[in-house]
């Protein structure tokens, strides 16, 4: 159970706009978690994932990160072969999948409209992220996924963008034991397009579990 600074209440009122998308969302699909998804996973991990924001159909209807969308599927059987997850991905939070020193969070807690969160948005939800982070007492490796998730992350640790460029691949080592990987983000439309293959990701993962295996 979360539900503290590093996470933003089930109705947060920060955001107007996400707040009349949440309310539309609620009217049309009432059954639907719509409000703003906690991170999964304990804060004892020494792996914080980051992604954008809920998918519409994906997180802000089942409540999970990633779960429900095709962004998740990608992630959830990475994360299950390099052993930061275990059990069985059924797009559902009653699937009983666990993580195992892995906590996934967004940098935007609700869903935006077009999967595309303002500036002034994530500025806003950033005091989430910034919490979370300091939450995290193990804390070794933040695999960001997507530049926007990339930039806020830093701006969450108090790091300058410019020190630290973004690109697929890249890691950047922010402070002392604590290394933040960048990858592209997981989604539909970076697969579908080969902008990301399976391989691109999983070596991500595969050079955050050997980073964290030989501290
Ligand atoms: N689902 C999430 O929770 N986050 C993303 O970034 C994409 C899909």
């Amino acid at each position: 159970m979360v539900g503290d600074a590093a996470e933003a209440p089930h109705d947060c009122p920060l955001c107007p706009r996400l707040v009349s998308f949440r309310i539309a969302n609620r009217a049309a699909e009432p059954t639907w978690h719509n409000g703003a998804v906690e991170s999964f996973g304990s804060s004892d991990a020494r792996l914080l994932i980051v992604g954008l924001a809920p998918g519409l159909k994906g997180a802000n209807r089942t409540g999970r990160p990633f779960t429900g969308d095709f962004a998740g599927d990608l992630l959830y059987q990475t994360l299950l072969a390099f052993g930061f997850a275990r059990g069985r991905y059924g797009a559902s939070p009653d699937d009983g999948l666990a993580l195992v020193d892995c906590m996934i969070t967004n940098a935007v807690r609700c869903v935006p409209p077009q999967n595309k969160p303002t500036p002034a948005e994530i500025a806003t939800c950033r005091r989430f992220l910034a919490a979370r982070i300091a939450a995290m007492p193990r804390l070794a490796a933040i695999m960001v996924l997507g530049r926007i998730a990339h930039d806020s992350t830093l701006a969450a640790l108090g790091v300058r963008k410019s020190s630290f460029p973004f690109a697929h691949g890249a890691r950047h080592e922010v402070r002392p034991n604590l290394t933040v990987f960048d990858s592209f983000h997981c989604s539909r439309y970076n697969t579908n397009t080969g902008k990301l293959t399976p391989e691109m990701f999983r070596a991500v993962v595969q050079a955050i579990k050997r980073t964290l295996e030989a501290a």
